[in-house]
């Protein structure tokens, strides 16, 4: 089984590489934002407490985000792998991961670091918002995603350089070449 953790800052990429991936390697997606869009959007108890967090920008708590993800790892059967997506967005979140992982002889295989920097992230979620009708992808959540990414969920890149499996992957240049990056580095591990 193939663990793959895709991390980046909000528009590093992460979405769009994990379609990619999922094609070629055949793993199954879990992406917690989707999850999450898929509560507001049904008006679940959980949708409404996610949706004033996600429309300020802010992280769902620790607890709540990493009970959603142990379920819905749950009702994975015969699965060749996962791609995280959007999951750990903290260290604690990295720590639970490992753990949960670990009790059914798994762990992280690898942990890929899309890098772009802080002026394209905000061009390309202005550019999606006009697309996608997320209500956080406007200028003023967007900066503060980018302020709760740098203080919350950056250290997550220690955690994973501890662990021997960070790869910074260049995340800029069109998606055909950053995705060639990120199968060079899955092919040297499969
Ligand atoms: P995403 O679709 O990954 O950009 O996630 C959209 C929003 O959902 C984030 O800005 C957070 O508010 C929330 N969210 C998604 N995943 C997590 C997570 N692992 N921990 C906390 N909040 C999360």
């Amino acid at each position: 089984m193939l663990n793959v953790v895709i991390f980046g800052p909000p528009g590093s990429g992460k979405g769009t590489q994990s379609q990619k991936i999922i094609e070629k390697y055949g793993l199954t997606h879990i992406s917690t934002g989707e999850i999450l869009r898929k509560e507001i959007n049904e008006g679940s108890e959980l949708g409404k407490l996610a949706k004033s967090l996600i429309d300020n920008g802010q992280l769902i708590p620790d607890e709540t985000i990493t009970e959603i993800l142990k379920k819905k790892l749950n009702t994975l059967r015969n699965s060749k792998g996962v791609i995280f997506d959007g999951f750990p967005r903290t260290y604690k979140q990295a720590v639970a991961l490992k753990k949960i992982l670990n009790k059914e002889g798994r762990d992280v295989n690898i942990m890929l670091n899309l890098e772009v920097d802080n002026n394209e992230l905000i061009d390309r979620l202005l550019k999606r918002g006009q697309i996608s009708g997320r209500s956080d992808d406007n200028l003023e959540t967007i900066k503060k995603r980018i302020k709760v990414y740098e203080a919350r969920t950056a250290p997550v890149i220690d955690f994973y350089k501890s662990e021997g499996t960070y790869r910074p992957i260049k995340g800029t240049g069109n998606i055909e070449d950053i995705f060639g990056r990120i199968a060079d580095a899955l092919d040297a591990i499969v």
